[in-house]
């Protein structure tokens, strides 16, 4: 049995549900964009052809396992450049070979255009897409109604907070986020919600709180957002 919920989303675009995560389809009239692969648990690539006949482009918003696990099933893997080394680590064999993204580039899906925006923090190499004819962002990991991982290698906190200023000053370009985790859609307003959370994360004021899973991290929230956070943070690549 298919381990998927496939949600039509409008005409042309999909989110295809995996318990804790979702992976989304974008069709245009030359190809379709499949943005990640979830947990691995089922036969993703089946899913996608019940959805589209186009010739479909793998994208990947980073290299964290539940967006990865069916890269296996697909010939080219795209994400932004920074994210090759994680991505390296964390592939399997047979996975799809990395091919690079840059931010600012264009993905043409033929009467569908997404902007490529790199937003470093959660990992090196995270990226959003923005689609500005619809007013969406793909937010991938970094804009969330769950808190989103900010602890451990890869990750770094006052990297995230220039990111999400970042996503910021594209405010008047899009209305709604579809985020990886959690409620969807969720307002553009989340992203205000995390800085003031990651503000007052640093300033000390949020008490760490136990995860609601197992994990070498405390949980902070604040009103409407959160994260996972240590003190430590990773200060790059080495
Ligand atoms: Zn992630």
């Amino acid at each position: 049995m298919s381990p998927y919920e496939v949600i039509q989303i409008d005409e042309s675009s999909w989110r295809i549900e995996d318990k804790i995560v979702r992976a989304f389809l974008f069709e245009g009239t030359d190809r379709a964009m499949l943005v990640d692969t979830t947990t691995g648990s089922g036969d993703l690539a089946a899913a996608v052809r019940a959805l589209t006949t186009k010739p479909v482009l793998l994208v990947n918003t980073h290299a964290d396992d539940d967006h990865i696990g069916c890269n296996g099933q697909f010939d080219l893997a795209y994400m932004h450049p920074a994210e090759f080394a994680y991505y390296a680590e964390m592939r399997r064999p047979g996975f799809a070979p990395p091919a690079p993204l840059q931010d600012g580039e264009i993905i043409d899906l033929g009467g569908r255009r997404f902007e490529v925006i790199l937003i470093p923090g959660h990992t090196y190499g995270s990226i959003a897409l923005l689609e500005r004819e619809r007013r969406v962002l793909v937010g991938g990991d970094a804009v969330s109604s769950t808190p989103v991982f900010i602890f451990g290698r890869m990750r770094n906190l006052a990297a995230f907070q220039v990111s999400l200023r970042r996503l910021r000053s594209r405010w008047d370009e899009f209305d709604v986020v579809y985020p990886s985790h959690g409620v969807f859609p969720i307002h553009k307003k989340q992203i205000d919600n995390e800085l003031q959370c990651a503000a007052r994360l640093e300033r000390g004021e949020l008490a760490p709180m136990e995860p609601p899973f197992s994990l070498p991290a405390k949980m902070f929230r604040s009103d409407d957002a959160g994260f996972y956070a240590t003190a430590e943070q990773d200060s790059g690549p080495a």
